[in-house]
């Protein structure tokens, strides 16, 4: 770990993206996500499960208003994780404890949004989110409407499981997002002052608490590079250093006196800088462990930085689907153990394989890593993409890699495993940090620091860096091509990742190539073109992995492929694909020749050879699937 070599992504700012197929995602998320999402937010759409979001910001704005008029406010349980309307008073907060999250999401994604396409009319409805979120602050800064609304003098008296150092969380990414947009103070004031009430909070010799679903970590890092405010620090470093102390602050504030061990699913069983495998739920999981690179990174802590690499390698290396999904059972929506990667149980959600994205860039920031790299190119060509219809309007929650619409309907194990995506969730998650995800792609592009610039994805852009202003033309996804255009202020080196799924390369100046890296010495306007052969490839997967013995997958560039019955008939484990077929491409559509194994009906038989028809085989991207209504779906192919 040297400091010296510490890099920064390019903020959004300083990017405009003009990248044909990134464009299209981004116009998706503008014109159709968040608009659906602000009437979902309002629970205006027909059919879909409520929100409650903005009701219960309304109705915690009356409590305030109510309480500094001195006026009395009755008091509801707050001791539940969802409030449905039926046992639900009326003036009572509805919905699931972390309900404020998706309008926060929301707004960030309207921030990113307006970064990159302003549109007064957007920017209006954000202002009056926003008034509506302040509204609902109380005096000291505390901002749950859970608590605000039901029990104010319960706050911060269920940390593991209630949500509102999440809810802090999101409102600080929101308001920095925002502000980084419009420059409009209010919502980063907001957000500070719920921050400042978390530090005076929370500490050495206050509450010894962490939040049960992290993120406050990352958040009020982002506040402090945004204020320099050393509290905020010093509180992210605090929830990270005193997270599964013994005894645990979850026992203790029940006042149990045994040691209950089972703190996997938060993170909290161990300190997490003695954390080296990647446990529990996934999304709390890569959210903390993206503050703990954070942190890492601005006080220079190797310790700490050390259990970070080790949980990343773990991932990618044991624990991730080749499609960059994490997560591998339903049940607590969590990692399991390493090499049990199911096809047709996977949970992969997309907000893991969002939040791994966050977790692997601020890694990079680190230490340049190709691997990590190819990891966030993984994920987002394929799990992240894949759940977005290719129209913008409904959503996958869990990512599978088999589908049977059957199994899905008739087997309980399997109900996650949805075989089209839907509309809308109560627990919305993933649909916003989908959004929020897509319109800020540019900062996943590039790192730099005085000396280098490092280009990660080819995400066709215009970017203001440090040294340089750097035009990228990417047609990367069509044919592996790149052209990059250099306009220096001083000298410098500029680093372009080498794909790890390109084995013939070419680039058009010569370069030292260096762990996956090459390294130009850039003195004057330069242009470099790069060509990675987008070759076909057939890859096999560890036999430690049960699921995927006598199977491959196919992959072209960044994506992973996959057959879907609307193509290929029925009972898709029946097609072999042959060992080194011809493969065939017709724009991002990929055939190759294979055979059909003859179907038994008898269950049990004496063996003889099958017997095949032969058979094209037509794949698409992965995540295209599941936009033609229910069918079957397989990444995974039997070989012959
Ligand atoms: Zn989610």
């Amino acid at each position: 770990m040297d400091n010296k070599l510490y890099s920064e992504h390019i903020k959004l700012k300083n990017i405009t993206i003009n990248d044909p197929f990134w464009t299209n995602e981004q116009e998706l998320v503008r014109n159709e996500v968040i608009p659906y999402q602000y009437e979902a937010l309002h629970d205006r759409i027909d059919g879909a499960e409520k929100s409650y979001s903005v009701e219960n910001f309304i109705k915690a704005g009356r409590v305030v208003e109510k309480l500094k008029n001195g006026e009395d406010v009755p008091v509801f349980p707050a001791d539940k994780w969802c409030y449905d309307d039926k046992n639900t008073h009326p003036d009572a907060f509805r919905g699931w404890v972390f309900q404020d999250s998706d309008v926060y999401k929301w707004l960030e994604a309207v921030g990113y949004s307006l970064i990159n396409h302003p549109d007064e009319a957007l920017e209006e409805k954000a202002d009056k989110i926003i008034d509506l979120i302040c509204a609902a602050q109380l005096e000291n800064g505390y901002l749950d409407t859970l608590y605000v609304i039901n029990n104010r003098d319960e706050i911060f008296s269920n940390l593991k499981d209630f949500h509102e150092l999440y809810c802090f969380g999101h409102l600080a990414e929101a308001a920095v997002s925002h502000y980084n947009a419009t420059g409009k103070r209010k919502i980063l004031d907001a957000a500070c002052r719920f921050a400042d009430l978390i530090c005076k909070t929370f500490g050495e010799d206050k509450i010894r608490g962490y939040g049960g679903h992290e993120i406050a970590e990352m958040a009020l890092i982002k506040l402090y590079d945004m204020t320099g405010k050393k509290e905020y620090l010093e509180t992210a470093k605090f929830f990270i250093d005193e997270r599964g102390k013994k005894p645990y602050y979850y026992d203790t504030v029940l006042g149990r006196t045994t040691v209950n061990d089972n703190y996997h699913y938060n993170q909290a069983h161990c300190e997490p800088r003695k954390q080296f495998e990647a446990v529990g739920h996934a999304v709390r999981g890569v959210y903390l462990y993206s503050g703990m690179a954070d942190v890492a990174k601005r006080c220079n802590d190797e310790e700490l930085f050390n259990a970070c690499k080790k949980l990343i390698e773990n991932i990618m290396h044991q624990k991730m689907y080749i499609t960059g999904g994490i997560g591998s059972t339903v049940d607590g929506e969590a990692f399991t153990f390493n090499y049990d990667l199911p096809n047709d149980l996977a949970y992969s959600e997309t907000c893991a394989s969002i939040g791994l994205v966050f977790f692997a860039r601020r890694m990079l920031e680190i230490s340049p890593d190709a691997e990590i790299a190819d990891t966030v190119e993984r994920t987002l060509y394929n799990t992240v993409l894949s759940g977005m219809a290719r129209d913008g309007k409904s959503f996958f929650y869990a990512n599978p890699l088999e589908v049977l619409p059957e199994a899905s309907h008739r087997d309980s194990r399997k109900h996650h495993v949805k075989p089209v995506r839907q509309k809308w969730f109560g627990c919305a998650c993933c649909p916003p940090n989908l959004a929020r995800m897509i319109s800020s792609i540019g900062e996943y592009c590039f790192t730099e620091n005085n000396d280098i610039l490092y280009i990660h994805q080819f995400i066709g852009c215009e970017a203001k860096a440090k040294n340089a202003d750097i035009e990228i033309i990417s047609t990367y996804t069509e044919n592996g091509r790149v052209h990059i255009k250099i306009n220096p202020q001083k000298e410098f080196t500029l680093a372009v990742r080498i794909p790890k799924w390109c084995n013939n390369y070419k680039f058009s100046k010569p370069c030292e190539i260096k762990n996956s890296y090459a390294y130009f010495d850039i003195k004057s306007e330069t242009e470099i073109y790069a060509d990675f052969d987008m070759q076909v490839k057939m890859i096999k997967c560890s036999n430690r992995v049960r699921a995927n013995i006598g199977k491959i997958a196919v992959t072209r560039g960044p994506f992973v492929y996959c057959i879907e019955e609307a193509d290929n008939g029925k009972s898709l484990q029946m097609i072999k694909i042959k060992h080194r077929p011809e493969f065939r491409t017709d724009g991002d559509i990929i055939y190759a020749k294979g055979c059909r194994e003859k179907e038994c009906d008898i269950l049990y038989s004496e063996w003889t050879n099958p017997e095949y028809t032969e058979t094209e085989i037509k794949l698409i991207p992965y995540y295209k699937w599941g936009n033609r209504g229910e069918n079957e779906m397989s990444v995974y192919i039997s070989t012959l």
